[in-house]
């Protein structure tokens, strides 16, 4: 029998490696000293520890050590970004690019930056998810400073080709921050060949621990300058003022040098397991839409381990109660208290009765085959079971056009 419950939220978080745990474990008990003290071994120790990890993370993405800047996970790396770029630049421009499917930290930041004046575009994606170049070409004007847009999307796992659109920012000489929170270490992410010139990166979605990040800044071609958002010792080139979470920062390196050590077998045997899961679906069950590409026709576009399905005709929240050992999420509940569907979904054109349909399915290092086979024969089970119940999937299995029916008045 497996254990329940089951995680398979593993794009919410992830449980972290042990191995990352027994990294970290001595800079808190024995090696706890402050990274900036310069005049005893304990400051020595705890600055060579951040030094490994820095050095650990940048040649990971391609980036010099020196390109690395530590904060408190991607939000806040989103947020000194963004904001540190529009300060930084005001005098070249008020003009921010995004889109409408980025994450919450970088959405509520342009809004923040709109209500001081700061002018944004939110681009629009199509039904896979995926941007198109020639409307960002069109968005760019003279007044432009700064084009944010995420790597892999954190609920549908769109990949978008940040190599052709850093390219393009590159041309027209607008600086360029992706946030890559849910790609680093799971799928190849270089800054030089991505042409890429802020990127966001936490550790507690890739097994590392919760509370920290990096934020990777260009220093040449171009030389990307950034107003800090936190004041005080100067730490980190004076962009990030506070002192180093240097158990945090350890445990960040060894959980992307692992990643990168295990990349390739990890994210086969994980997109393996994905694929399966949603071969099996489609066995089972009809009325099923995929939302964001689908993982069989465009793999490499899709990240190894996410699975978002609408199953039409059950209420999202109907059927996490009929998994219960089971953690998902849903695109009805995903911000918390709000009955709202997914803004995400959404923005993939995604009607408001499917998106209260459809299930988020992360899958990660530490699932298991015989979980995900739990998983889909309990899926399965309590699809048909709440079909069974829905009037509605009978008559749209007896050929009545549901859209064709007057409803009686609301
Ligand atoms: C989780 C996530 C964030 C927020 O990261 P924290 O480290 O939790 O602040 C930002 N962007 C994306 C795409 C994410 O998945």
């Amino acid at each position: 029998m497996v254990k329940l419950p089951i995680y398979l939220d593993n794009n919410a978080t992830t449980r972290m490696d042990e191995r990352v745990f027994e990294a970290m474990r001595p800079y808190f008990i024995e090696h706890y000293g402050n990274a900036a003290s310069r005049n005893h071994p304990f400051g020595w120790k705890a600055e060579e520890a951040v030094d490994w990890a820095r050095e650990t993370i940048a040649k990971a993405i391609g980036a010099d050590p020196k390109e690395i800047v530590f904060t408190s996970g991607a939000t806040e790396s989103d947020n000194l970004a963004i904001k540190g770029i529009a300060e930084m630049y005001a005098a070249k421009g008020d003009h921010i690019i995004t889109l409408t499917t980025e994450h919450k930290a970088v959405l509520d930041t342009c809004k923040a930056l709109e209500r001081k004046g700061n002018r944004v575009t939110y681009l629009a994606v199509n039904k896979e998810g995926f941007v198109d170049l020639d409307m960002l070409r069109e968005a760019i004007t003279d007044k432009t400073i700064l084009v944010t847009m995420m790597h892999a999307n954190n609920e549908v796992g769109v990949i978008q080709d940040i190599e052709a659109i850093g390219k393009l920012c590159h041309e027209k000489g607008v600086i360029f921050h992706t946030d890559a929170t849910q790609s680093v270490g799971k799928i190849p992410f270089d800054v030089q060949k991505m042409n890429v010139d802020l990127a966001s990166i936490s550790a507690h979605k890739i097994y590392g621990p919760k509370g920290v990040g990096a934020l990777y800044v260009r220093k040449k071609s171009p030389r990307v300058k950034l107003a800090a958002q936190m004041d005080g010792g100067g730490h980190e080139r004076g962009m990030r003022s506070g002192t180093l979470n240097v158990p945090g920062i350890v445990g960040l390196g060894k959980a992307i040098e692992i990643c990168m050590a295990d990349m390739e077998s990890d994210t086969k045997r994980i997109q393996d397991m994905r694929d399966k899961m949603w071969m099996d679906f489609q066995a089972e069950l009809d009325e099923l839409y995929i939302n964001g590409p689908d993982p069989l026709d465009k793999p490499e576009w899709r990240l190894p381990g996410n699975l978002n399905v609408s199953f039409a005709f059950v209420e999202g929240e109907a059927l996490m109660m009929g998994i219960k050992d089971i953690a998902v999420s849903s695109g009805s509940a995903c911000t918390s208290a709000s009955l709202e569907p997914s803004y995400v979904l959404k923005a993939l054109g995604v009607g408001e009765d499917l998106a209260h349909t459809s299930i988020r399915f992360g899958i990660g290092r530490f699932n298991t085959q015989e979980e995900c086979d739990y998983t889909v024969a309990q899926v399965v089970e309590a699809v048909k079971h709440l079909r069974e119940m829905s009037p509605l999937y009978e008559m749209a299995k007896a050929g009545i056009d549901l859209k064709s029916i007057e409803w009686a008045a609301h």
